[in-house]
């Protein structure tokens, strides 16, 4: 009796010590001390800075005298509450704020899949786009294959133009989910279902692997695609433009082009549509970047995303019909926030390598932006998004579009 229980107590003891001593090496490894430039361009800063920003007001929004025409959707992959709190602390300092912080209506999203607490970017990118629950790695259908409609889809139907740009694969679950509904993510499948989704515009990166280019191309030139290889040959393109730029390109200084100079193509080509427009950008960064626990990687990302952000609400300002909402699709990293003062930098630790059940963060502005304030699950976007606009993608949908 007394043999094995000591056996027990031993192998309970040397558990403990291996686990204490992989947390201090993840802790070594992942609480490296990182310096990032703020973005107006001062001096980059290795402490934290605690005096208040400036700009750390928040936007007024506008009088909801008008129906919503358009919709901005910018999502950060992964982006969670301190994914948002570290690019503040080392952008705007701890007591600033990031330019979608100041948006005047922010909440929380849950975002478990249908019978799983840990969701992937299938999942939450179809609940954002349907309202609906269903399982990882399916695209838009349920998981009994019942085909979802998206709010992008709907308003196609309505005759409003639709885009979806992204910095990473353009076939990839988050774009996807907008207008694919499959539960086999082959790429040709995927591929073909957005070629002939009727959006107006396409934007992401190939697959490293995408040898048989004319193969995959095929698709978006016969669905009536100009196919853009560059920048210039997308904003130059007349009618239904697809841009698929090589793998890693978008991001990377030395290979236009840049998320923001995607996004702003994309606002140039949609915002003259007679009936509105949809449009969902994507950074994938924050989740890449905290799949590899890379937190310079993460507040980069998050920092370009902002910058669309800000862009996306000089549009919105100045049009007055359009709703900006920022969230992400899911937490990934379990980021935490440990330490930090005016004399020590920025101390943090990764709980994971993969996705958590962590609620995200959502900001909005623009008219009807109220109604995203509060806690909420990710499946009250589309249902709200869709009465805004008057989809009438929900039985009893509430709200007609004001002013209408
Ligand atoms: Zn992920």
């Amino acid at each position: 009796m007394r043999r094995p229980r000591s056996r027990t107590l031993l192998i309970l003891l040397l558990g403990a010590l291996a686990g204490i001593a992989a947390t201090w090496l993840v802790a070594l490894l992942s609480g490296r001390t990182i310096v990032i430039q703020p973005r107006r361009g001062s001096p980059s800063v290795a402490a934290l800075d605690f005096a208040a920003a400036a700009a750390t007001d928040r936007l007024v929004n506008p009088p909801a005298d008008r129906p919503v025409k358009n919709v901005i959707l910018l999502i950060g992959d992964g982006m969670g509450t301190s994914h948002v709190l570290a690019a503040r602390a080392l952008s705007a300092g701890v007591a600033g704020r990031l330019f979608m912080e100041r948006l005047p209506v922010s909440g929380t999203l849950t975002t478990y899949a249908d019978d799983s607490i840990y969701t992937d970017s299938a999942a939450g990118a179809t609940a954002l786009a349907t309202g609906h629950k269903t399982a990882p790695f399916l695209l838009s259908v349920t998981p009994a294959r019942r085909r979802l409609t998206t709010v992008a889809e709907a308003a196609m139907k309505r005759g409003m133009a639709v885009g979806l740009v992204t910095d990473s694969y353009l076939l990839d679950a988050t774009p996807a989910a907008f207008v694919a509904h499959t539960r086999r993510r082959l790429r040709e499948v995927v591929a073909a279902q957005m070629a002939s989704s009727g959006a107006t515009i396409l934007a992401g990166e190939l697959l490293p692997g995408d040898e048989d280019l004319e193969k995959l191309l095929a698709p978006f030139r016969d669905g009536g695609y100009a196919v853009a290889r560059s920048l210039d040959e997308l904003r130059s393109a007349t009618g239904s433009v697809a841009g698929l730029f090589p793998p890693t390109a978008i991001g990377d200084p030395a290979q236009p082009p840049e998320l923001g100079e995607l996004a702003a193509a994309a606002l140039d080509k949609l915002s003259p549509s007679p009936a509105g427009f949809f449009l969902m950008v994507e950074t994938e960064e924050t989740d890449t970047g905290s799949h590899f626990n890379d937190f310079e990687r993460v507040v980069r990302g998050v920092l370009t995303l902002d910058a669309i952000v800000e862009r996306a609400v000089d549009f919105a300002r100045r049009d007055g019909q359009t709703l900006v909402l920022v969230t992400a699709d899911h937490e990934t990293g379990g980021l935490m926030l440990l330490g930090g003062t005016p004399e020590e930098p920025l101390r943090y630790r990764w709980g994971t390598t993969n996705h958590t059940a962590s609620p995200v963060p959502i900001f909005a502005y623009g008219p009807g932006a109220e109604r995203f304030t509060g806690a909420n699950d990710n499946t009250a976007v589309a249902p709200i998004v869709s009465a805004l606009l008057g989809l009438g993608l929900f039985p009893g949908e509430d709200a007609p579009p004001p002013g209408d």
